[in-house]
């Protein structure tokens, strides 16, 4: 089976739609886009792309590279203070000279759509997060894909690579809560095809191009591919599609987990305007 992530993005868009024609009115969705990066430009594009297609409002925010941790942090504040704004984010990575995490627990956990706040992980962590909870667009995206798809989780042996805290712990986190055995590689794990030989479920999170073959995955697993590295003018993902896809079901990279994180972020600015309205 080809685990496509349209249908699923396009489902969950179309219910952020409905949702939002019953708000008094349109949800705003801020971005903040520091330096130039041409991946986060493609990602931001595309963002308020799907943003505007759903009728919510947006607002993009454009600051120098060289631009000082001070004057982002007073934009992250004038946001959380502008009543307007139901969700923003910082769009990631930062130039390096900006602590990231002293950004991401500036904004008000109310309006952190890309779930990173440590309140919002903090919920997660500690089961504790309920529907109206902000979390993570990518790991939310994927357990949305695995329902969508009815892909058994509970007692599965599931195993993710990458341990960031954006994708590889808070998924694994959402597969333990939902009763898979998990086991979290990384670049120290030795012998990594030892742990995918073994899974029902393989979620690949390293951005190392081509990391899983097909020798490296059970006949009639399922294979979710969240790496998207550059290689030349291609995006490539870390499984080998080609070969992976005779035996196992996988995501197509492009078209697999993007378009679900994307749709995940438009369903947090609703819930954040949501809540915020409540
Ligand atoms: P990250 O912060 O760079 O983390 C990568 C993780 O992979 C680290 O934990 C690292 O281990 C581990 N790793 C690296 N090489 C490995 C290897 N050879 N074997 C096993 N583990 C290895 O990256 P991230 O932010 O989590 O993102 C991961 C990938 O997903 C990137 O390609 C990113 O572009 C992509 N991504 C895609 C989406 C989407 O919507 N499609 C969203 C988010 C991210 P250590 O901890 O030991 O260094």
């Amino acid at each position: 089976m080809i685990l496509s992530g349209k249908e699923p993005a396009a489902e969950i868009l179309s219910k952020v739609k409905q949702e939002i024609t019953k708000l008094e009115r349109p949800p705003l969705l801020a971005i903040i886009l520091v330096g130039r990066s041409e991946a986060s430009e493609v990602y931001v594009r595309m963002k308020i792309k799907n943003a505007e297609e759903v009728g919510m409002k947006t607002r993009l925010y454009r600051m120098p590279e060289e631009s000082k941790e001070k004057e982002l942090l007073d934009l992250v504040e004038r946001l959380n203070k502008d009543n307007e704004v139901d969700g923003f984010i910082v769009q990631l990575p930062i130039p390096k000279h900006i602590n990231v995490n002293r950004v991401v627990e500036a904004i008000d956990p109310k309006k952190d759509v890309d779930g990173f706040h440590i309140q919002n992980m903090g919920r997660l962590f500690l089961g504790l997060a309920d529907e109206n909870t902000l979390l993570p667009a990518t790991p939310a995206g994927i357990m949305k894909m695995l329902a969508y798809y009815n892909i058994p989780v509970e007692g599965r042996n599931a195993v993710v690579i990458g341990r960031s805290n954006i994708v590889g712990k808070p998924i694994a986190l959402m597969l333990l809560l939902n009763d898979a055995t998990v086991t979290i590689c990384h670049s120290k794990t030795k012998n990594l095809a030892a742990f995918t030989k073994n899974a029902d479920l393989i979620i690949a999170a390293a951005g190392k191009p081509r990391l899983i073959t097909a020798d490296m995955v059970k006949d009639g697993a399922f294979v979710i591919d969240v790496g998207t590295t550059k290689v030349g003018d291609r995006i490539v993902g870390d499984v080998d599609y080609e070969n992976i896809v005779k035996k196992a079901s996988v995501t197509p990279n492009p078209g697999g987990v993007g378009p679900l994180t994307r749709a995940m972020l438009i369903y947090n600015t609703m819930l954040a305007a949501k809540n915020r309205r409540d």
